[in-house]
């Protein structure tokens, strides 16, 4: 039988009434002729307030059990529209992580896949059952202990289904009718893509846009996996959405295909960091190992005049999650504590967010990045921090001319206009 994966996402399966249309749509492709396995993300909201939970019971709390509560969202979906499709006539059941069982490493809260053995699932497809139900963001360690994969982690589920399973396509389908050249809630232009390549889809992906989770486009990428966004509330066919594929197959070579942001982002700064080889390892190794992702940095050296005599010196600035300030400022005063790195002072700006251009063209297409600073300049927005690469210009901003700064870049770069 030919396979489908189908993920719904949280606000596709808010209430009884939408995992009944989403039923619908798994029901259609039944009909069809395929076997279907449908990934479902938890009910839009339950996430966040299991999450809420887990950080008013404990503020540095064990990820293990972190993992053990906001994994029990996706089973309510998951036995909810196994059920709905009973009703409906189709033979489904549904499956948690552990019990297909999809096997992850034990990093909890951003678990990555170690094998999802077919047997169990293939059994049930041989008995005569047409679709699996799954659990999506989670998985199981090799300790036995529930995990999660990271926020929007069905997305990398279903993914890693359709990559196991050989499905003829993965369809994601969500409450936008594809991807667009930027989030569309924030900008009215934004236009809505027919095909984003892969490397696009990752940039814009690892910047912000949550429409897809980043490991998902890289697992699509690397397993060559046919990828679909599409939209659950409105009638779709075979060219609906937006298909994720190789960048020879895109017709458009703008400079700039997107632009994305990223609200949650912090801004921390050693003031007064000594400048001596060894430095940067000092004060970035005890982040890594406290699991803080550091994402830009930037050092600037000047001499100081400190304590009666001229030395080298450092301010030390990087961005990382404003949900990870805490677990920064506790390994660097350990770091301070223990005299492995000396600073004056930590100032800490959980008011700044991200925006960045993205596209294949900036390769051969020179002056992305100056056409960007002018756009924000036009609009009285300062920079704090720029970090390039070779198909993206990030800069970090204060978080309240952030819906501003998309809009002016996406104007800049005519993204309105195909
Ligand atoms: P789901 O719950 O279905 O996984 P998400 O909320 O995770 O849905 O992702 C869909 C959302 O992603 C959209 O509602 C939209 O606001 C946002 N988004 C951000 N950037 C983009 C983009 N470039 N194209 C489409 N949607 C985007
Ligand atoms: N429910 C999880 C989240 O909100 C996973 C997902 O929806 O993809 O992050
Ligand atoms: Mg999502």
């Amino acid at each position: 039988m030919p396979l489908l994966v189908m993920k719904f996402g949280g606000t596709s399966v808010a209430d009884l009434d939408r995992i009944a249309n989403a039923a619908e749509k798994v029901k259609r492709e039944v009909e069809r002729g395929y076997d279907v396995i449908v990934i479902v993300s938890a009910m839009s909201g339950k996430t966040n307030e299991l999450v809420g939970w887990v950080e008013q019971t404990s503020h540095l709390y064990d990820a293990r059990e972190y993992d053990a509560v906001v994994a029990s969202g996706e089973n309510v979906t998951a036995g909810l529209m196994a059920l709905r499709l009973q009703e409906m006539g189709v033979p489904a059941r549904s499956w948690q992580g552990w019990q297909v069982p999809i096997n992850t490493t034990s990093a909890h809260s951003a678990a990555r896949f170690v094998s999802i053995p077919r047997e169990n699932l293939d059994a049930k497809f041989a008995e005569g059952f047409k679709v699996a139900v799954v659990a999506g963001f989670q998985g199981v360690s090799e300790e036995g202990r529930i995990t999660t994969l990271g926020r929007g982690g069905s997305d990398t589920t279903a993914v890693a289904f359709a990559a196991a399973f050989d499905a003829e396509r993965c369809d994601i389908y969500t409450d936008v009718d594809g991807v667009y050249t930027t989030d569309p809630r924030i900008c009215g232009k934004a236009r809505k893509l027919d095909r984003i390549a892969f490397e696009e889809m990752l940039e814009l992906a690892s910047l912000g846009a949550k429409v897809l989770q980043t490991r998902s486009v890289e697992l699509a990428m690397r397993y060559k996996v046919k990828l679909r966004v599409l939209s659950s509330f409105e009638d779709t066919d075979e060219n609906s959405g937006t298909l994720v594929c190789d960048e020879e197959d895109i017709m458009e070579s703008k400079a700039v295909s997107g632009v994305a942001y990223s609200r949650d982002e912090a801004k921390i700064t050693l003031v007064t960091v000594e400048d001596r080889p060894g430095i940067a390892a000092a004060i970035f190794g005890p982040l890594a190992e406290a699991g803080v992702n550091v994402d830009m940095i930037v050092q600037n050296i000047s001499e100081k005049n400190y304590e009666g005599h001229t030395m080298a010196v450092t301010d030390m600035t990087f961005s990382c999650p404003t949900n990870q300030v805490a677990r920064a400022k506790k390994a660097l005063e350990e770091a301070r504590a223990a005299k492995t790195i000396s600073y004056d002072d930590l100032v800490v700006d959980t008011e700044v967010a991200k925006v960045s251009v993205v596209g294949i063209g900036m390769r051969s297409q020179s002056g992305v990045a100056a056409r960007m600073f002018a756009a924000l300049a036009a609009e009285n927005v300062n920079i704090k921090v720029i970090a390039t690469s070779e198909i993206k210009v990030s800069v970090l901003i204060d978080r309240k001319y952030m819906e501003l700064a998309v809009q002016a870049l996406h104007d800049a770069f005519a993204l309105d206009v195909a």
